[in-house]
């Protein structure tokens, strides 16, 4: 048990009166594919400016009643994160670093005028949650049940004002790997038209709009036939930020490891903060500096920077094997998973789930 819930308030629960049948939920934990299924119940509370946060509940999971007229739907008032539970050997469940995604999460609500969580409830409707549901944890290799918290506004009013109204949700989606096919390389399009954060804009913030405005980058990238986009700055053009939704590290020939600095622009992945840790102690040079463009591809071309990949909490480690723009198309390294991305994803996916020892204290059993 953790310190967190003995501080925080229960949350009363209300049970699915029709769950899934155990044959009906094996035949849904088949073949897993990412964020598709979902779990019998959901976390819910409510905070209103006047009374904060109040009646924390798991409920049966299904459709909102929402007034048309709620902020969110009108003024995009919504932010959310990312995390999963992991099913070890010996069929305990854990969760990865959870208080990171708690803090963000108040980071994000801080950008959107939307009002901080408790990290203490924030903790308590996962334990709640994942103890119901507990069944749903798969443990199929590279499964896991990812947890969907997000906050949404609905404040019935079409004047524009930071929210009186918010709903926090948790959602579990039992999933497979994010990308099909294991550790295959991903190719990937850099994009000189369109930004996804600029200075003083949201891209430090996880908010549901930054994801919406991805889709038309994304989609042309799918027409050239790549599989992801990386963003440069907005300000300069030059500078490497990050995918859609994945962080970008580097490996340059003499071991030295490079990601981009937080400039402010890039969200910062807990997957990320955790490779940092983990090549450090490797005894690899991480380096988080500006990285411009044309020091990549010229790296890359002049077989300077051996490895690229993303990364992230649903695709975890993921190599880049090409990488192109309207004027260039580079192979990194010979296109194949480089040593120093295996060995990153082995040792990040060891501690996920158990068969490492977890030095670092990140994992939380539920
Ligand atoms: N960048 C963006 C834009 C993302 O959406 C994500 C996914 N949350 C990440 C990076 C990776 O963050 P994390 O490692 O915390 O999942």
């Amino acid at each position: 048990d953790t310190a967190a819930s003995s501080t925080a308030e229960a949350f009363r629960v209300v049970r699915n009166p029709n769950p899934a049948t155990d044959a009906e939920r094996a035949e849904r934990l088949k073949d897993l594919a990412f964020g598709l299924q979902f779990t019998d119940h959901m976390a819910h509370m409510t905070w209103t400016a006047d009374e904060g946060w109040a009646d924390r509940r798991v409920e049966p999971y299904g459709p909102l009643q929402m007034d048309p007229a709620a902020s969110v739907l009108h003024y995009a008032q919504e932010i959310f994160e990312g995390l999963k539970a992991y099913r070890w050997a010996d069929g305990s469940v854990h969760l990865f670093r959870p208080v990171a995604n708690a803090e963000r999460l108040n980071r994000s609500a801080w950008r959107m005028a939307l009002p901080e969580l408790p990290v203490e409830d924030f903790m308590e409707s996962i334990h709640a949650l994942v103890e119901i549901d507990q069944a749903w944890v798969p443990d199929a290799p590279e499964t896991s049940l990812y947890l969907r918290p997000f906050l949404i506004g609905t404040d019935v009013f079409l004047g524009l004002r930071a929210p009186k109204r918010v709903d926090y949700l948790l959602i579990a989606s039992p999933s497979g790997p994010y990308f099909k096919g294991g550790v295959k390389p991903v190719s990937i399009w850099v994009e000189r038209d369109y930004h996804r954060a600029g200075p003083g804009g949201t891209g430090a913030a996880k908010c549901g709009g930054n994801y919406a405005a991805s889709l038309r980058p994304q989609m042309a990238a799918i027409e050239r036939g790549f599989d992801q986009v990386l963003y440069l700055d907005a300000a300069t053009g030059s500078v490497l930020e990050e995918l859609g939704g994945m962080n970008v590290f580097a490996v340059h020939k003499d071991g030295t490891v490079l990601t981009p600095i937080l400039n402010g622009n890039i969200l910062e992945g807990v997957t990320r903060s955790s490779i940092i840790q983990l090549v450090e102690d490797e005894d690899l040079k991480v380096v988080e500096r500006d990285i411009t463009l044309t020091e990549l591809r010229q790296g890359i071309e002049d077989g300077d920077i051996v490895e690229v990949f993303a990364c992230g909490t649903a695709a975890i480690v993921t190599p880049v094997g090409r990488m192109a723009s309207e004027d260039f198309d580079v192979t990194v390294g010979d296109g194949e998973p480089g040593p120093v991305t295996l060995k990153v994803r082995q040792r990040l996916t060891d501690i996920q789930y158990g068969r490492a020892e977890d030095t670092y204290g990140w994992m939380t059993q539920v």
